[in-house]
């Protein structure tokens, strides 16, 4: 185990403004922790393999795979299957939950972002406490 590593988290999203809201909480919230930026499930994938984040942030809505095709992937590699990841939706319904709940998501948010409630999500999962 490296010694003061730098705590990573991934987040994949396409909307740019969210993307820039995030920036700016972790920027503000949690400076110590690295935020890497993918606009794209296929990069998000990529990135995710290749740097191996303790947290993964991800929205539902993408472009290219939707987020439940990617957590499937995420999970059917053993690479990425222990990596925490947390999904971002602004699909609200008690049943987009439990769709999330059952495919493996460590959390669920809602669009627009809580920011205190994002800060303290991010922060329990990276600290390893669900
Ligand atoms: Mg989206």
């Amino acid at each position: 185990m490296l010694v003061d590593r730098k705590q990573t988290v991934l987040y994949v999203e396409d909307n740019h403004l969210n993307m820039a809201l995030m920036h700016h909480i972790f920027k503000k919230n949690l400076p110590s922790v690295l935020l890497l930026k993918a606009e794209t499930a296929a990069l998000g994938l990529q990135i995710a393999r290749r740097t191996l984040p303790d947290l993964i942030i991800l929205d539902i809505g993408l472009p290219d795979l939707n987020g439940y095709e990617a957590m499937e992937r995420l999970q059917n590699d053993e690479l990425t299957r222990p990596i925490p990841v947390l999904a971002i939706s602004a699909f609200a319904q008690r049943s987009d939950i439990e769709r999330a709940q059952n495919a493996g998501f460590s959390g669920y948010m809602t669009k627009p972002f809580q920011v205190k409630a994002l800060t303290e999500a991010v922060e329990k999962l990276l600290a390893g406490i669900d």
